[in-house]
């Protein structure tokens, strides 16, 4: 059983990602939905409570059934979805957005064109779910289906999710996400001009070469 501690530190880590979310503009008020892993338990936002009035008595956390096993707040309605992510992929942590460009280019296209490598970063060209209701299994069933073999992904007409080892990188991966919709928005909006697009082939390369990137150990 996760003991209290854990749950407080990740009940912590998850606000501050929440937080990070509306600073950064990735969601308005109190759209979207952060949650991480503690232990055998799921710690998750709850639903329509502005995150900067979370305080560190607010955890909410639940089973991977989704029984509340802490807190007094309503868990996020879209813990079908998040629950969902967590028992068929490895997911650590799962954040969830209503960013402005990864939305907008979910309304046009059902995959995101590979007009940058850091596609890799999400294991491929990302799909776009079809739409399905927020909070139901239905779209927690659509989402599943688009993050095959993915990291992320983009929700028709909603938004984003990503998953990751840690908050940070399930954040850092919708910040990749919504950064590369802005690129392909950017560039397809040129009146005449068609984007350039990467091959499955240059981007696989990318996919070996990012196993080595960054500091080493
Ligand atoms: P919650 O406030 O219930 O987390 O809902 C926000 C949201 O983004 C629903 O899709
Ligand atoms: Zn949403």
């Amino acid at each position: 059983m996760t003991d209290r501690t854990t749950v407080e530190r990740t009940w912590a880590d998850v606000v501050a990602t929440a937080r990070r979310t509306v600073a950064d503009g990735l969601v308005v008020g109190t759209s979207g939905n952060v949650s991480a892993r503690a232990g055998d338990l799921i710690v998750v936002t709850p639903s329509g409570v502005p995150y900067d009035r979370l305080g560190v008595d607010d955890a909410v956390a639940v089973d991977l059934d989704g029984r509340q096993v802490a807190g007094e707040l309503i868990p996020t309605s879209e813990l079908p979805m998040h629950l969902a992510v967590y028992r068929e992929t490895p997911a650590a942590a799962v954040v969830h957005t209503h960013a402005e460009h990864a939305t907008a280019v979910s309304t046009l296209v059902p995959e995101l064109p590979l007009i940058h490598y850091m596609a890799a970063a999400l294991g491929g060209p990302v799909r776009v779910a079809p739409y399905a209701l927020y909070g139901t299994e239905e779209l927690a069933e659509s989402v599943l289906r688009a993050l095959h073999g993915r990291t992320g992904c983009l929700l028709q007409n909603h938004g984003t999710l990503t998953y990751g080892a840690t908050l940070d990188q399930a954040y850092d991966r919708t910040a990749q996400l919504d950064w590369m919709c802005r690129v392909w928005l950017t560039a397809a909006a040129l009146p005449g001009r068609t984007p350039s697009l990467l091959t499955p082939d240059q981007l696989h390369q990318v996919t070996e070469k990012l196993r080595g990137y960054g500091q080493r150990g």
